[in-house]
């Protein structure tokens, strides 16, 4: 069983855990750390042999131009963030076509191939936003990997398809790739990502993923970022909650990919085979924006 490896390429001081605390406008006078980070990840990919779909934010992309050849040159898939890191239902549906559009464009041509995967900032495609969806297929995405079949403050369409499906739309369709989650005592629990990825032991991430492929048959979707390789960055003052879910393990994060790429397969989501999709829980999707 192969499973998805995603790297959402944004930096420390663009995440939605501390979009209170950090003035959007002021991001250029941050310490940029994301090139150097993201190298430290691609070196390690390199080093363990596997490939990655890197969905890289716009606003990066345009400051690090470089940074986009080389993930590309070096085999993986360049796919989309968006461009500005706002959440996709704090947005009009003009203002995100535009993003989209532009962050599309940005990464086109600096790779000169077409990008056809997006995923969006903290996973803000929700009941609220599924008309994003359209946007996406109109724009010549062929897939997304925003959806978390999860309860979450910021995210999550509970009880959606825990497994890849095509949904489709007035425009078209296209595949969706949800977040990695395991059920257990009837409850869906997200796992093999962020924040999960740090606070669980190495072992439980395992286990779940061994189940997910052995039991359910199906592959998981790993995601982290390069901020999550780097424990000596600058500390943001926020709330209680919102440190404890950015700075938790850091220090651990590294070993704990390695590991995962030592026990298991890993593949960019373009490279995925398509005969796992099924069309399961588009139905649900009709008629709920
Ligand atoms: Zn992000």
């Amino acid at each position: 069983m192969v499973n998805a490896l995603t790297i959402d390429v944004e930096d420390y001081y663009q995440v939605s855990a501390f979009e209170s605390v950090v003035n959007r406008a002021k991001w250029s006078q941050y310490e940029s750390r994301v090139e150097k980070n993201t190298q430290r990840i691609l070196d390690f990919l390199e080093a363990c042999q596997v490939k990655a779909t890197f969905f890289v934010l716009g606003w990066v992309a345009e400051r690090h131009p470089t940074l986009v050849k080389t993930i590309h040159k070096m085999g993986h898939e360049v796919a989309s963030h968006g461009y500005s890191h706002r959440r996709i239902y704090t947005q009009t549906p003009e203002q995100f076509r535009e993003e989209t559009k532009q962050s599309k464009q940005i990464l086109e041509d600096l790779i000169g191939e077409k990008v056809v995967g997006y995923r969006a900032a903290s996973y803000s495609i929700t009941k609220k936003s599924l008309w994003a969806l359209d946007t996406l297929i109109e724009e010549g995405f062929l897939y997304d990997s925003s959806i978390f079949p999860v309860w979450h403050d910021l995210y999550g369409i509970p009880n959606s398809s825990r497994f890849p499906y095509i949904i489709r739309r007035n425009g078209g369709s296209i595949r969706e790739y949800p977040l990695s989650t395991i059920k257990l005592c009837g409850m869906t629990a997200p796992f093999g990502g962020g924040g999960y990825l740090r606070l669980f032991p190495p072992f439980v991430t395992k286990w779940a993923i061994k189940r997910l492929n052995h039991k359910e048959k199906q592959m998981s979707i790993v995601y982290f970022h390069p901020w999550e390789v780097d424990p000596e960055q600058p500390r943001i003052k926020g709330s209680a909650f919102s440190k404890f879910r950015h700075y938790v393990n850091l220090d651990k994060m590294e070993s704990t990919l390695i590991s995962l790429l030592h026990d298991f397969q890993f593949a960019p989501i373009r490279d995925l085979n398509p005969s796992f999709l099924s069309i399961s829980d588009v139905i649900s999707y009709e008629g709920n924006d």
